[in-house]
C-alpha cells in the first residue's frame, strides 16, 4: 500500500514512526502506585484471622488500574486468589502468568465457554444445576475433576441458587464425580449503607441466611470447600462476614466503602490521575467558555486549557464542580467538559506554563482529591468513577 506522503521528498521508510515512541506522560494518565496495593492488603489482610484468605477482586482492569500489576502486588501483600468478571479477563491474567487461583465471578453458561475456562485453570461461578452437568461432563472428558465455586443467592437476587432449591441440589452435586466444589459463596447487597450492624439490617439477615444455609448442608466439617460471603463492605464490618476468605476490591486500591471507617486503618490510594496543560489564554470579563458558553468570566481570567476529557472518562456531568492541583493550590474547573479538554481557572498563578503537569485525582502536598468526591458530585459511587477510565489514558506504574 502506498503511503500518502505529506512532505515532498522525505523519506518516511527511513525514519519510521511508532506509537511507543510517545511519551506515555504527554498528555494525560494515570499513575498506579503498587506498593500502595501490597500496603492495603497488608493491612486488611491483619484484620482477618490468621487462616482467612484474601482474594484480590480484579474485575474491569483492576478497577481501571491494570489488573496485571494489581494482581503482582496483591499477591506480594498476600492475597492467594484473584477473581475477575469475565473469561476474557481471566484468559488475560492466565497468559501474564498469574498461577494463582483465579475465580469467574460473572456467569459462565455455554458447553464452549466452560471449556475455555477449563483449560485456562479458571473457576466458573455455578448457579445451577444445568451448569454443573455441564462441568461434570467436561470433567469426565478429560478424566479429570473439575474446580469450580457453588454461589447461592440470599438477597441480592443477581446470580447464585435459589437457597431453598440449593439445599435439596446440594446433595445431588456432592455426588457428582468429575467435579471439586472448592467452594460455597453468596453476595451482599447492602454491606456498605450505615445500618449493616443493625441486627435486623439485610446485610445481617443476608448473613443469617447464609449461615443456616451451610448448616443445613452440613459443610463446615468439609475443610476443602472455602466458604465466603464478604466484599469490602462486608469484610470491614467485623469477623462474623468473613469465614474462609473475603473477596476485597474498592479497599484494596485505597477507598473505604463505609463512611464510618475504622481509625486504626489507613488506606492509600493506589491511582493518581494526571494531566498536561496543553495551552494558556487569558480572556476578558464577561467572555464565555466552552460548549454552550455556560460559564462567563465575572474578571480578566487566565485560562489552563488540559488535554483531558470525557473520551478519557470523565464524567461530563462534573462540569464546572471538580478543583485540579498544582503545587498545593486548587484550581476551579470551568466550563463544559468536552470531549478530550477542558479548562481550568488558573488567575493568579504563574507558575502553571504550558507542559505544566496537574493533577486531577489524587494527592499533591497536603491536597487530596479522591474518587469518591468525584461521584459525590456526579451522583454516583467510586466504583464507577474508577472502572470509567478509558484505555487512551496510558497506566503508568510507580513506585
Ligand atoms: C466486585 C465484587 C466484589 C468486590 O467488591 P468491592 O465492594 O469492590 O470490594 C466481591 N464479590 C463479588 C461477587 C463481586 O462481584
Amino acid at each position: 500500500m502506498q503511503r500518502r506522503k505529506a512532505i515532498q521528498g522525505f523519506n518516511f521508510d527511513k525514519y519510521p514512526f511508532f506509537e511507543r515512541d510517545i511519551d506515555p506522560k504527554q498528555r494525560a494518565w494515570i499513575e498506579v502506585n503498587g506498593e500502595a496495593i501490597e500496603k492495603n492488603v497488608r493491612q486488611l489482610r491483619s484484620k482477618l484471622s490468621k487462616s482467612c484468605q484474601f482474594m484480590a477482586v480484579v474485575k474491569a482492569d483492576g478497577y481501571g488500574h491494570d489488573a496485571k500489576v494489581v494482581s503482582e502486588y496483591a499477591i506480594k501483600g498476600g492475597a492467594s486468589e484473584l477473581g475477575v468478571a469475565t473469561l476474557k479477563e481471566g484468559i488475560k491474567l492466565r497468559s501474564s502468568g498469574v498461577n494463582n487461583p483465579i475465580l469467574v465471578l460473572g456467569n459462565l453458561y455455554t458447553k464452549k465457554d466452560l471449556i475455555i475456562a477449563f483449560k485456562n485453570d479458571l473457576m466458573p461461578t455455578i448457579s445451577s444445576l444445568r451448569e454443573c452437568l455441564i462441568c461434570n461432563n467436561i470433567g469426565k472428558q478429560f478424566g479429570l475433576k473439575y474446580s469450580l465455586h457453588l454461589k447461592v443467592d440470599t438477597g441480592m437476587s443477581r446470580l447464585g441458587f435459589e437457597s431453598d432449591k440449593f439445599i435439596q441440589e446440594f446433595e445431588k452435586i456432592k455426588s457428582f464425580e468429575n467435579i471439586s466444589i472448592e467452594g460455597i459463596y453468596s453476595h451482599l447487597s447492602s454491606a456498605d449503607e450505615d445500618n449493616s450492624l443493625d441486627p435486623k439490617s439485610s446485610t445481617q439477615l443476608q448473613r443469617l441466611k447464609f449461615k443456616e444455609l451451610l448448616k443445613q448442608i452440613n459443610v463446615d466439617s468439609d475443610h476443602n470447600i472455602k466458604i465466603h460471603l464478604a466484599n469490602s463492605a462486608g469484610m470491614l464490618l467485623n469477623k462474623d462476614f468473613h469465614f474462609h476468605m473475603v473477596r476485597v476490591g474498592l479497599s484494596m486500591y485505597g477507598y473505604s466503602p463505609l463512611e464510618k471507617i475504622e481509625k486504626n486503618l489507613c488506606l492509600k490510594p493506589a491511582l493518581c490521575l494526571k494531566v498536561k496543560v496543553a495551552f494558556i489564554r487569558v480572556i476578558d470579563q464577561g467572555v464565555r467558555v466552552s460548549y454552550g458558553g455556560k460559564f462567563v468570566s465575572s474578571r480578566k481570567t487566565k485560562l489552563a486549557v488540559l488535554s483531558i476529557g470525557y473520551a478519557d472518562g470523565v464524567p461530563r456531568n462534573l462540569s464546572g464542580k471538580i478543583k485540579v492541583i498544582f503545587k498545593n493550590k486548587l484550581y476551579p474547573q470551568v466550563g463544559s467538559i468536552t470531549m478530550d479538554q477542558m479548562m481550568v481557572d488558573i488567575t493568579g498563578s504563574d507558575e502553571i506554563k504550558v507542559g505544566s503537569t496537574v493533577v486531577l485525582l489524587g494527592s499533591e502536598g497536603d491536597k487530596t482529591i479522591s474518587p469518591i468526591d468525584w461521584a459525590r458530585e456526579s451522583n454516583t459511587i467510586p466504583w464507577e468513577i474508577l472502572c470509567s477510565f478509558k484505555n487512551r489514558l496510558p497506566r503508568v506504574q510507580v513506585d
